[in-house]
């Protein structure tokens, strides 16, 4: 059996009873070890098995052999497993072994998490778009932006840069100015739950150049995302 679980944005208060149980209950926990680490307290001293940043696959391969073998696996993944998580993949390396049990353990994601810690940014429509152009070309990500924008969607971004991609937020920025003011309401929220958590609110061109890493979340406001005693709101259209 191999739980899939997203353990939310990185505090025990903010993972579901369902990921807690899962952990608890699992002979083997797997996963990126900043995110086992996270969950260490509930982990004890169960066997682990752990890579970095880029060992999805072979973590999710050894993940099927532990299973295959009989263990009850979870599988860890940070929010939500199937938003940019390990979900989707764990699910495909299992293509030819039907006879392993799976489940999908929701948890919370960064546009969630984020969007409570800057107010109610997602009460209207959004749309969830990753800057990361490590499995996906820089100009699929563009026409994203830009399609986000023409629609008036506000725009979440995830893994909005790191050291290595240090221009990304600009650039995304510059798609997203063609169709929204300069002025346009956001906020950036960086270590959602975790020590050192921190947000701010500015606008669209000062977002623009401010500079991020992967640990940060983007909200893009739409035309009617405003600030209310220091929160960002985007109104449903409630007249009051
Ligand atoms: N499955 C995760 C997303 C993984 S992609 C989820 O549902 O939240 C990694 C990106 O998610 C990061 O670059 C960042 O943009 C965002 N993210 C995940 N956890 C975060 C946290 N605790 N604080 C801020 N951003 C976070």
């Amino acid at each position: 059996m191999i739980s899939i679980v997203g353990i939310g944005p990185g505090g025990y208060d903010d993972m579901t009873v369902r990921a807690i149980n899962a952990i608890k209950n699992a002979d083997v926990v797997t996963g990126y070890s900043l995110y086992v680490e996270l969950v260490r307290d509930l982990i004890g001293n169960k066997e682990t098995f752990c890579t970095e940043m880029r060992g999805e696959v072979e973590r999710c391969q050894k993940a099927a052999e532990y299973a295959l073998s009989g263990k009850n696996v979870a599988l860890i993944s940070s929010g939500d497993a199937g938003v940019y998580g390990m979900a989707g993949l764990m699910l495909k390396v299992l293509e030819d072994h039907p006879e392993v049990k799976t489940e999908v353990i929701p948890g919370v994601s960064a546009c969630q998490s984020g969007g409570a810690v800057l107010g109610a940014p997602l009460v209207h429509d959004f749309a969830v778009i990753s800057l990361s152009d490590l499995l996906t070309p820089w100009t699929l990500i563009e026409k994203r932006l830009e399609a986000a924008a023409a629609a008036d969607f506000v725009i979440v971004l995830y893994n909005p840069g790191s050291h290595k991609r240090k221009d990304y937020l600009y650039h995304a920025c510059t798609s997203v100015l063609k169709y929204k003011s300069p002025d346009t309401i956001c906020g950036l929220v960086k270590n959602i739950g975790r020590e050192g958590e921190h947000h701010s609110i500015m606008t669209l061109r000062e977002l623009q150049n401010t500079t991020v890493d992967m640990l940060t979340t983007a909200f893009i406001g739409n035309s009617h995302t405003t600030i209310i005693n220091g929160k960002m709101i985007t109104p449903r259209g409630y007249h009051i």
